[in-house]
């Protein structure tokens, strides 16, 4: 197949070699353009010409999410009004939203990325595209759909929640490819199945973004709605949006982007590298972004940058899934907990569900409590409990170095949502 989103660059020393070259470019543009990062490089004593070679990028001072909250409404900007063509902000749930300014070049470099992502999961202009993200000011919509016209596949703009249009416009329009959250997924797929409807339908991908999804969750919908392919698509509002990225059929890892963005793993403490292949926190460095350039930009995603060429054939770098937020992790008696690790024990326990709850209390006797919520694989009944549960106990505790409480559910029993599932409930300092 004809590759017409594929990177220019044909080797990693062609891509190290366009990544000095644009960095070098991001830097003078933002030092030239945006007061913020000409004061921000002045006041630590560094200039755009101190950048000969790669390495030297971590001369340059990092950027924040407060440096999005604190020059709101438009961060960062180095482009002039006249050229912005676009602006989309985060969801945000505390503080203001993260607003980022788009020039029409930064629109197209994004529906560019974002159409080789669904060249990356074989679409065709054949494809029917069912639509299901949150349309408005931030990017999950215009991303999805003006990257899918552009690609040439049929958009289905259903947006997200209202599971009787979703499973009418599957049937009607025998809708190839889904895009939504894993949560909208799966509460779609069990109304498939609810309603019969497996027969009558024709997905065969999904493409799901924006929160982490365990293996078995994945499975889950796979196995309900018939797929044949599950793709996972990073996005961060900051960075462009949705389509930065995408898992190629050979695994879970995910081919990024790096001749649109260079992405350092850093270790969240100290801000220095990570060993190779070790989980450190991905720090964005934009290569072609005009008005809202990003140098050094802290994304609190957590993940492992995985070596050596992919068997797919494309040189684009790879990393793992998101492994959580460096915000996302609790400390339950003196020990980190990434909640994927929780995800990594469930999915590999036979006789669960996808669908569980951690839940953190701090009770009279003055310790932490991780109590964990967890429903049973659909058909299962409560026989085995008592073995699942200790099975469940002795894993955790083995790997986590603590001890949970469980709690065994009927399958169907926690809520499902139409956005992101909320996971974690920490109570103990209400
Ligand atoms: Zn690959």
């Amino acid at each position: 197949m004809l590759r017409r989103y594929a990177p220019a660059v044909r080797s990693q020393s062609e891509l190290a070699a366009l990544q000095r070259e644009r960095l070098a470019w991001t830097l003078q543009h933002a030092y030239s353009h945006s007061d913020f990062y000409r004061r921000r490089f002045d006041t630590v004593g560094v200039h755009p010409e101190m950048f000969k070679t790669i390495d030297d990028l971590r001369r340059f001072p990092v950027t924040t999410a407060d440096d999005f909250r604190d020059g709101y409404p438009l961060p960062l900007l180095a482009a002039a009004n006249r050229d912005i063509v676009r602006i989309h902000a985060s969801s945000g749930t505390t503080g203001k939203r993260k607003v980022v300014a788009y020039t029409q070049k930064d629109i197209d470099d994004w529906l560019a990325m974002f159409c080789r992502c669904y060249e990356m999961a074989g679409l065709t202009r054949e494809d029917r595209v069912q639509i299901c993200v949150g349309y408005g000011v931030w990017t999950a919509g215009a991303g999805f759909q003006l990257a899918c016209e552009r690609y040439g596949a049929m958009a289905l703009p259903t947006g997200p929640g209202n599971l009787d249009l979703q499973c009418t416009f599957l049937v009607d329009f025998s809708t190839t490819i889904l895009c939504c959250t894993s949560s909208m997924a799966l509460l779609l797929a069990e109304e498939v199945q609810r309603r019969g409807l497996r027969d009558q339908i024709s997905l065969r991908k999904v493409i799901c973004g924006s929160e982490r999804t365990s293996k078995a969750m994945r499975r889950r919908i796979v196995e309900l709605l018939g797929l044949e392919e599950f793709y996972d698509i990073p996005g961060l509002t900051e960075v462009y949006g949705p389509g930065t990225g995408l898992n190629c059929h050979c695994s879970s890892n995910i081919h990024y982007w790096a001749d649109y963005y260079y992405l350092e793993f850093l270790d969240p403490e100290t801000l220095e590298p990570v060993p190779e292949g070790e989980i450190g926190e991905m720090v964005y460095t934009t290569l072609y972004k005009e008005a809202t350039p990003l140098v050094r930009y802290r994304s609190r995603d957590l993940s492992r940058a995985v070596a050596g060429p992919c068997p797919c054939g494309s040189i684009m770098p790879r990393h793992s899934e998101i492994l959580g937020r460096s915000d996302d992790v609790f400390i339950i008696r003196g020990v980190n907990v990434y909640p994927s690790e929780i995800d990594a024990v469930l999915s590999g326990t036979a006789g669960l569900g996808s669908e569980y709850q951690i839940h953190l209390d701090h009770q009279a006797d003055g310790r932490d409590y991780l109590t964990l919520k967890v429903e049973r694989q659909a058909g299962v009944g409560s026989e085995q409990d008592e073995l699942l549960q200790k099975a469940l106990i002795s894993q955790i505790k083995h790997r986590l170095l603590v001890t949970p409480r469980v709690e065994l559910l009927a399958y169907g029993e926690l809520p499902r949502s139409e956005r992101k599932t909320q996971r974690v409930f920490d109570r103990r300092y209400d």
